[in-house]
């Protein structure tokens, strides 16, 4: 075997990277990592983690608001974006360093700078280069916008997360997780919110009902959205603000417009050009099932095979890859049942099927819905409604579709995600007691199934 410095080169520490290079240590391997933006890359940066904050802060509105029919009293709450940020910054700066602490006790040589590719086996960082036997790509993805006249006026969510100071208003482009977590986050610190989508209803791979239910909630709290809306072209006025055309010729005036248009693999400047590792036409590395490229020894994983762009996703595939590679485990990745959440406000939970899938897949099924004030809002005053639905294969009595919306369905959803991945009937959720009084509780107290079989 040829003498190598190293087993393993990661490319990249985001979540799957990290995991990746950490487990591979842990099995023996002599591995390095390079990056050349920041530890734990998008997630702990510019997505999930500062995401998760800024929603806890935009809610505080609400808290407020609900606490006076509990008969709190407070003075005039006022809300401070600095000290968020500057809060927020503090946090992600100790997760960058508990980062670089794990690769250190793993006993990972890391490189900070922008690692380039040779060849199959050298890789250059700054002005070394090394060698490896196996190079994994962990670059993740990059935000994209519109190829319009005046998208260089568009900021994208990594601009959002370094405001100096929030807009009076704002226009949010794209109707996917992005772009109804930041409508609920703008609209929450006060910001008078629009959100355009160019189809008819945003959030287009979700349950119909969740659909629904989302479009009347934001409206509930004032956010304005323009469906069947694609932003043609953005204008800067003398006065800074911004004047955006619709495709139909109508003008909306903003003070900041955010681009939500999607995420595109990082794959620009990495030394692909000198391997043989095929892309797809949007750039996503293509991989086998171990997560092998076209180049023998090359890998990839996370946000660059764009496959599912989620943090848990990029971490268990690097858990299969490193029992792969370097335990000598074989250990595939199973994209089936995949819960996931939408920080919108109120947020959706959700597993499985939706109906419309789950109708193209069984001949026969069974939905159980159920729409209701949750018991906190007696009080609070609040029109905030949730919603909870089942959908059941009639044949076999599976459940194959959760779905919800309301105050902490992320939370709610990752249970009956183990539920749902055990296999789980209609009939023990029937039989399981519920816990009183709770919204999780009408998950196991729905009996009547609302339509008959598609
Ligand atoms: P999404 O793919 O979720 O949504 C992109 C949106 O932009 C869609 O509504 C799409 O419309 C629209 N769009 C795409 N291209 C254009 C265009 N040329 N003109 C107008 N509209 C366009 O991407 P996001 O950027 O919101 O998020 C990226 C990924 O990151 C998500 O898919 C998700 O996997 C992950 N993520 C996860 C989060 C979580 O777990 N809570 C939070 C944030 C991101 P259409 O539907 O019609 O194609």
């Amino acid at each position: 075997m040829a003498d190598y410095n190293f087993d393993l080169f990661v490319i990249g520490v985001g979540s799957g990277g990290v995991r990746a290079a950490r487990m591979c240590a842990q099995y023996g391997a002599r591995v390095a990592t390079a990056e050349e933006k920041y530890m734990g890359g998008t997630c702990v940066n510019v997505g999930c983690i500062p995401k998760k904050l800024l929603v806890y802060a935009s809610h505080y509105h609400e808290d407020y608001g609900d606490a006076r029919g509990y008969g709190w009293e407070m003075g005039q709450a006022e809300f401070n974006w600095p000290t968020l940020i500057k809060n927020k910054d503090k946090e992600i700066t100790r997760l960058n360093q508990i980062y670089k602490g794990m690769l250190d006790q793993a006993g990972v040589t890391h490189f900070d700078g922008r690692a380039r590719i040779i060849d199959a086996h050298h890789i250059q960082v700054g002005d070394q280069r090394v060698s490896t036997e196996k190079i994994l790509i962990a670059s993740g993805g990059n935000p994209t916008v519109q190829d319009i006249p005046g998208n260089e006026h568009l900021i994208t969510s990594n601009d959002a997360f370094y405001l100096d100071a929030l807009p009076k208003r704002i226009l949010i482009l794209g109707g996917g997780y992005i772009a109804v977590e930041f409508a609920g986050i703008f609209a929450g610190l006060g910001v008078e919110t629009t959100l355009a989508y160019r189809g008819e209803l945003f959030l287009r791979h979700f349950d119909d009902d969740v659909r629904s239910m989302v479009r009347d909630e934001l409206e509930k709290k004032a956010i304005k959205l323009h469906f069947n809306s694609c932003v043609a072209s953005i204008q800067k006025k003398p006065d800074g603000s911004f004047s955006a055309t619709y495709e139909d010729g109508q003008q909306i005036e903003t003070d900041l417009i955010l681009a939500a248009t999607g995420r595109l693999p990082a794959v620009a400047d990495l030394g692909l050009e000198h391997v043989n590792v095929a892309m797809r036409d949007n750039g996503a590395i293509i991989v086998d099932e171990d997560f092998r490229t076209s180049e023998p020894n090359i890998f990839a994983l996370g946000d660059v095979i764009d496959k599912i762009q989620l943090t848990p996703v990029a971490i268990k595939e690097a858990m299969c890859f490193a029992s792969s590679q370097f335990l000598g485990v074989a250990s595939k990745m199973d994209y089936e049942n995949i819960a996931t959440a939408v920080f919108c406000q109120p947020n959706i939970g959700t597993v499985g099927l939706t109906e419309t899938e789950a109708r193209s897949r069984f001949a026969d099924i069974r939905i159980y819905l159920s729409r209701f004030r949750p018991l906190k809002h007696t009080l609070s005053g609040s029109n905030e409604q949730s919603l909870m639905k089942l959908i059941v294969d009639n044949q076999t009595d599976r459940v194959v579709g959760v779905h919800m919306v309301g105050s902490d369905a992320g939370e709610i959803i990752q249970g009956m995600a183990i539920a749902v991945k055990a296999g789980v009937t209609k009939a023990v959720f029937d039989s399981t007691v519920g816990i009183h009084p709770t919204a999780a509780e009408e998950f196991v107290t729905m009996r009547e199934a609302v339509s008959a079989a598609g």
